[in-house]
Order: structure tokens, then C-alpha cells, then sequence
């Protein structure tokens, strides 16, 4: 199994938005750049996307941001109005440099979006779920149908026009007793490719992992944004459930520590580069 690690881009957000700011505490507004916290200590993090290729399977997991965030390759302000509304942008910013965005990182590998036999959202965030049209030729887009269930219950955390046309199918967890809440897919009916829920920063958050002679990748999403978060125990500063994020965190603190772990792997680690796996 090979795995890599591609990035799309970057997100500018608060600081306090990845680790919470214990001291302060502020409220998604207080992160936004309408306010002088949201606008001091602002830092740029990477956006992952991660594509393995397992026999004769191409799987994507997320898709970052789409080249519609900087036509140009550059910080443009008015195309990321556009593209995800007035609300998101003032909280998450997004640039994405030219050759970077999902397909043309693709393209540069020989793959076209129609190659892909499955294109996994670990959930469906404007940084995660923005180049989805973009892979919409996929042969199937999965995603949780507690996400979709979340995108409908919390519509405001959402921009869903950007699966506006895109053929998104659901799937249910099973009881399986992994994870944070017990609950997994083998999504191949192999144990290679593991969906595992661990909610807490949304409902039907996904993580991935890939299981492979006897070693594992733990690809954990937006369930903490870097190795630190479950070294030292840090919360995100903002979650849809607080305790279940933190359940999540203790349960990507137990796997990662695991001695067959290869690699465990934030979204949105400042200190991970591109790279490729061998598994
Ligand atoms: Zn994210």
C-alpha cells in the first residue's frame, strides 16, 4: 500500500482555533477577523489531502481547497467571498499556490478524477470538502451519514453549494467496538481500510486507517491539528461536542502511541510535508 500525503494549500486561521486558547476561551465570532483577537496571532496551516493507492484501488481522502480560492495562485480576497460566503471567510482564509490544488496535483501523477474508485470526506468543511467538484467524475464519494446529517442540522458550519451537483453517497458505522464510540467500516471487507468515527469536532468525523502486514497509518483529520494535541491532551478551541472531542483525542493518543503506528497524521500539522508512505 502507498500512501501520500499531498497538500492543497494552506488555512489562515486564529491560533486559538487549533489549540485552544485556555486563558481566553473565544467564541467563533472573537476568531473571525471581525475582531482584534481574531485578527492578531493569525497562522497559516496545511491543508491535507492524502491519496492511497492499494492493488488496484486509487482512494482519495478529502479534497482541499479548489483552484476557485485563488484563480491566480495568489491570496484573492473577492474569489473566496465568492466561493464559500461573506461568514466562512471571515473565519478561515485559504490560498492555494499554482500546481497545488487537488486535480492538478493529480494530473502531474497521471490520474484523472475518474480513476479514483473512491474519494473519502472525513467530513464536510469548507478547507475539506471545497475541491469536491472538482473530483465529482469520482466512481463513488463517500461520506458518513452523520456528517450529511450534521450539514442539514448546522447548516450555518457548512457551505453545501459546494456539492451542489456532486453524487454524494452515505454510510453507516457499524458496531464494530473500534474507536472512540466503538464504531467503524471496513470499507473493503479486507481490514485495509478502516473508517473509524470519531466525533466530537463534528458528528460523523472520519478518520482513516490503513492497516497493512501488520503496521498501521492513522490519517485522523480534524480530531486534533497536530502531534501535540494528543501528546500533551489539546483540545481544538472549537468543537461541536467538547467531551466527545476529547474521547476522540484520548483514543488517537492510545493508537498513535501503538508500537505497530507507523505514522499518525493531523489534517492540519504545521510541521508535516509532503511525503509518501510505503505501508
Ligand atoms: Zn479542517
Amino acid at each position: 500500500m502507498r500512501i501520500r500525503v499531498l497538500q492543497t494549500g494552506k488555512v489562515y486561521v486564529s491560533h486559538a482555533l487549533p489549540f485552544k486558547d485556555a486563558a481566553k476561551n473565544p467564541n467563533p465570532l472573537q476568531m473571525s477577523l471581525l475582531s482584534l483577537y481574531g485578527r492578531r496571532n493569525r497562522i497559516w496551516l496545511p491543508v491535507s489531502a492524502y491519496l492511497i493507492e492499494h492493488g488496484d484501488y486509487k482512494i482519495l481522502v478529502d479534497t482541499g481547497w479548489h483552484r476557485a480560492v485563488s484563480p491566480d495562485g495568489e491570496y484573492n480576497r473577492r474569489a473566496q467571498v465568492k466561493h464559500m460566503g461573506l461568514g466562512h471567510f471571515l473565519l478561515n482564509q485559504g490560498l492555494v499556490p499554482k500546481g497545488e490544488s487537488l486535480v492538478e496535483q493529480l494530473a502531474a501523477l497521471n490520474i484523472a478524477p475518474e480513476d479514483l474508485d473512491f474519494v473519502i470526506m472525513t467530513h464536510l468543511h469548507t478547507d475539506h470538502a471545497s475541491g469536491l467538484k472538482s473530483v465529482k467524475n469520482a466512481k463513488r464519494i463517500l461520506v458518513s451519514a452523520a456528517e450529511l446529517d450534521d450539514t442539514k442540522k448546522y447548516p450555518i458550519r457548512y457551505v453545501s453549494s459546494m456539492w451542489d451537483g456532486v453524487k454524494l453517497e452515505t454510510f453507516d458505522f457499524n458496531d464494530t467496538g473500534v474507536g472512540s464510540v466503538g464504531k467503524s467500516l471496513d470499507l473493503l471487507g479486507d481490514g485495509s481500510v478502516e473508517l473509524v468515527n470519531i466525533p466530537g469536532h463534528t458528528s460523523g468525523l472520519t478518520a482513516v486507517k490503513l492497516n497493512s502486514g501488520g503496521k498501521f497509518v492513522l490519517l485522523f483529520s480534524d480530531g486534533g491539528y497536530a502531534k501535540k494535541s494528543w501528546q500533551d491532551l489539546i483540545p481544538p478551541g472549537t468543537a461541536l461536542d467538547e467531551e466527545l472531542a476529547l474521547k476522540s483525542l484520548l483514543w488517537i493518543r492510545e493508537m498513535s502511541l501503538q508500537e505497530n503506528c507507523v505514522e499518525s497524521l493531523a489534517n492540519h500539522d504545521p510541521d508535516v510535508v509532503p511525503h509518501v508512505i510505503t505501508l
